[in-house]
């Protein structure tokens, strides 16, 4: 019997695979319920612009012929509405892809990848697919900044020779914390120019505290950082799949190099142009998580719930007990959420903001669950 496990590279035999947020559909099938609020998985609950979804089938026509494998015209778009240059974007399908693109690139036995404790799972399992060892440093504990924050500090500290890359959710999924501009300004300073430095903002359109700034702003000055965003999360389109990084013209061109050729598809570039094109709802969208974000920490503080203090459109709710029989007691209930003890983060669970009808049948269900 050939042991294919054991064929597998060294790093994809100890790789864990990504655990999705369980879907509407599994559920149904699972208990028949009728009415599913699904909140685990950080997508827009107003969906995207309607106004997209009525345009889309024009497209449909064009789906026998390939994509423009350039994104010429997206990328034409990107670059002046985030005032760079269009060969400082790379497209990928969805940001997930683009992190992908950047472990490829820079990753190999031998090198390693340097991120926070509780950051996004897919730092690790695209640093692990390459070969390349992950680095996790302790997070922030309340006293040196916020609990289960990055600290930028030590992670500076703990830079050396292998390190190749170094990554920074800004905000962090799922801890919704988020690191201050001086202090990320700093870090890339220090930071040696031979580790690329990827800040992640796939929650960058929902921040709304003063302190922090987009890493695109200093795109021009250090050619080893690279910025991530998607349309997955406030311009609601996460079924599209369709993400980008913008860079120095030197590494998009090395992140080009292990693109697939036609990674993103003719229906999500017409979309995100869309987006750029009309920003309205996502003005609407950011207003309304805020408020979501208001009626979600008053109702939890009413329950004498725990939570992570967010500026993305989630909330690391601490229950401070075993979560499964909770969560699976919100099954039941057609409430979806997100366990995250494989962040390391024992007796949390995640909590995407919803509409108010969804986020107040959360709070109803979570009463009632905590009892169970
Ligand atoms: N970065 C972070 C911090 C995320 O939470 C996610 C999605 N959960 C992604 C990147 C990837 O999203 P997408 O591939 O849909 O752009």
């Amino acid at each position: 019997m050939v042991r294919y496990d054991l064929l597998a590279t060294t790093g994809v035999q100890g790789l864990q695979p990504y655990q999705p947020g369980k879907s509407e559909e599994e559920l149904r099938r699972e208990l028949g319920l009728d009415t599913i609020i699904k909140l685990a998985s950080n997508e827009n609950p107003r969906g995207p612009d309607p106004r997209i979804t009525a345009q889309l089938p024009e497209l449909f026509a064009d789906l026998s012929r390939y994509p423009d494998g350039t994104g010429f015209e997206l990328k034409q778009n990107l670059a002046s509405h985030l005032l760079v240059k269009p060969e400082q974007i790379t497209l990928g399908n969805g940001s997930n892809d683009v992190l992908e693109l950047v472990a490829r690139a820079f990753l190999q036995p031998g090198r390693k990848a340097l991120m926070s404790r509780h950051a996004f799972a897919i730092y690790q399992l695209a640093t692990q697919s390459a070969g390349a060892e992950c680095i996790a440093v302790a997070a922030t504990d309340g006293v040196n900044g916020p609990l289960y924050g990055h600290n930028l500090q030590v992670m500076l500290e703990t830079v050396n020779a292998n390190t190749a890359v170094v990554f920074i959710a800004n905000p962090n999924n799922p801890t919704g914390t988020h690191v201050s501009s001086l202090a990320l300004q700093d870090f890339i300073e220090h930071l040696p120019e031979n580790v690329i430095c990827v800040i992640d903002e796939a929650y960058f359109e929902y921040v709304e505290v003063s302190d922090y700034a987009t890493a695109l702003d200093w795109i021009g000055a250090y050619p080893n950082l690279v910025v991530t965003r998607t349309f997955s999360k406030a311009y609601g389109l996460a079924g599209l799949r369709i993400g980008y990084a913008v860079s120095s013209p030197e590494v998009a061109e090395l992140l080009n190099r292990v693109r697939q050729p036609f990674n993103v598809n003719t229906l999500a570039m017409a979309a995100a142009r869309f987006c750029l094109a009309d920003d309205r709802w996502l003005a609407d969208s950011r207003e309304s998580n805020k408020q979501g974000l208001r009626q979600m920490t008053e109702g939890l503080e009413a329950l004498g719930i725990a939570y992570l203090p967010s500026v993305g459109n989630f909330i690391c709710c601490n229950l401070g007990r075993p979560v499964q029989p909770v969560y699976q007691a919100l099954l039941k209930r057609g409430v979806i959420v997100r366990p995250v003890e494989n962040y390391q983060l024992p007796g949390f669970i995640r909590v995407t903001v919803g509409t108010e009808s969804e986020i107040d049948c959360f709070l109803n269900a979570l009463e009632l669950s905590l009892k169970t």
